[in-house]
């Protein structure tokens, strides 16, 4: 079947419908009118005819009847030769008895006045070029009256009319078709919206949304369709990072071995050539600078072995608070030289619960040296841990530089980092860590008042 776009639907039936209707109903209607307005015609002419004849006018000369009644009379004795007529300026071939007899139908005029028919006799006649409808009437001596009026009028009125009722005719029809234009218009365009941004999903690009432009099922169809979008995107983000991780993962579990070992004899030649005498000032200097370099590849490759290895956890039931401590422990020279105010409220009512040491010190080592890299002058580093329906909260505020909108939903993608010197594994290793203990990591940044982190640890693991 042919394709037609819904638009072309509406009008098209709005059309066949409209324009029939709106040409048949004055054609009609011209008919009608012509017919009633002949029947008026007949009518009034056979009046003025009774009115000559009742009234002694037709002793008057015809030229006199003509201007009064603008017609035309030919007076015919019985044996139809022309006695009188008012048409003088007939062609000659027309003005011959014969001819007469013949157009007027004079002898079968005559016949019926013989029968005495008594509905009165007209008929349409042309004379001369012209249409007139002839009435007739016998008088004294078997002659025969005729009266013939111009149809003009008549058609001249038809016509008119005709033209009158067609231009209407065109005008309702352009109507017509505008409107159910616009009403077409006004439902396909959020269609045709919609269909253009459902394409644009189709080619991949889910980052934008459909505008509502109606309040009805379309804008209904439009909201849904914007929900599944979002709902797209939000997987579609999901699977690209773990992909990822999987990536990541891989990459690292073949890499990092191999890298560590050069790197360490790199650590011990350069250490060894520091210590040696001979090395001037500026070689010192670009020894420092190498060691310095290899600790930050160093980190790098720890960072993606953590992230790498899927060890098991080695849970124990614990105090929670030394673990933070030793942590802390061994920050403190660091904090004071970063002119860091810590400030602990770290609880010590909370029972003992399972966790894995090693990887919540880690974690939280991570944590903090976020916390610290976002005050360079200095701040206040507030630690808090507190326990609320079954879970355990570790909460680290700073007064940093805090994190921007658009940066908040990408800390824990591998890689993420706004940092010159960062490896951007430092929160995605927390969130895995936290995760692996069936736990979750908040992160709140209100403008301007610094960051705050929350692990969030259950007390009762589950497998
Ligand atoms: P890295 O520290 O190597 O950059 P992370 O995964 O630890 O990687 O952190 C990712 C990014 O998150 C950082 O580069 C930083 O922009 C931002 N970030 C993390 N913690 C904080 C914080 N406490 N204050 C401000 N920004 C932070
Ligand atoms: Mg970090």
């Amino acid at each position: 079947m042919r394709r037609q776009s819904i638009q072309t639907k509406i009008v098209l039936p709005f059309l066949l419908l409209f324009a029939p209707i709106s040409i048949f109903v004055p054609l009609i209607t011209v008919e009608l009118f012509a017919w009633k307005y002949s029947e008026q015609f007949i009518k009034e002419t056979q009046g003025w005819l009774n009115v000559i004849m009742e009234t002694g006018f037709i002793r008057e000369p015809i030229e006199k009847v003509k201007q009064a009644y603008s017609v035309e009379v030919m007076i015919f004795s019985s044996d139809f030769t022309l006695n009188g007529s008012t048409l003088t300026d007939l062609p000659y071939d027309e003005q011959l008895r014969d001819n007469l007899i013949e157009v007027l139908r004079l002898k079968q005029v005559k016949e019926s006045f013989q029968n005495e028919i008594d509905s009165p006799i007209t008929q349409d006649v042309t004379l001369g070029g012209k249409h007139y409808k002839v009435f007739y009437r016998a008088v004294q001596l078997g002659r025969i009256y005729c009266l013939l009026r111009p149809m003009e009028t008549i058609a001249d009125a038809k016509r008119t009319l005709t033209l009158y009722m067609l231009g209407i005719a065109i005008v309702v029809t352009a109507l017509v078709a505008l409107i159910s234009h616009r009403i077409g218009k006004n439902i396909t365009e959020p269609i045709k919206d919609l269909v253009g941004f459902t394409e644009q999903v189709a080619e991949g690009n889910l980052e934008e949304q459909c505008e509502v432009k109606t309040h009805d099922e379309i804008g209904d169809l439009t909201i849904a369709f914007n929900q599944m979008t979002e709902e797209l995107k939000q997987s579609r983000d999901k699977l690209i990072q773990a992909e990822r991780l999987a990536t990541a993962g891989k990459m690292s579990a073949s890499f990092a071995h191999e890298i560590r070992n050069p790197l360490s004899s790199m650590r011990m030649l350069s250490q060894m050539l520091m210590q040696k005498p001979e090395t001037s000032d500026e070689q010192q200097k670009s020894l420092q600078y190498i060691l310095e370099e290899i600790e930050r590849i160093d980190n790098i490759v720890k960072g993606l072995m953590d992230f790498a290895s899927p060890t098991k956890l080695n849970l124990e039931l614990q105090s929670l608070t030394p673990v933070l401590q030793s942590v802390l422990t061994l920050m403190e020279a660091n904090l004071t030289h970063h002119q860091i105010e810590l400030s602990l409220d770290l609880a010590s009512d909370f029972p003992d619960f399972n966790f894995d040491a090693d990887k919540i010190k880690q974690a939280f080592m991570n944590v903090v040296l976020n916390a610290m890299e976002a005050m360079p002058q200095g701040g206040t580093l507030t630690i808090s841990t507190f326990q609320e329906n079954e879970m355990v909260c570790i909460r680290v505020c700073d007064t940093g530089i805090g994190i921007s909108e658009e940066d908040i939903e990408h800390l824990f993608e591998p890689f993420f980092t706004r940092k010159t010197k960062g490896t951007g594994l430092g929160l995605a290793n927390v969130k895995r860590i936290v995760e692996e203990h069936n736990g979750t990591v908040e992160i709140a940044s209100p403008l301007g008042e610094g960051t705050t982190v929350s692990l969030w640890l259950p007390m009762k693991l589950q497998d």
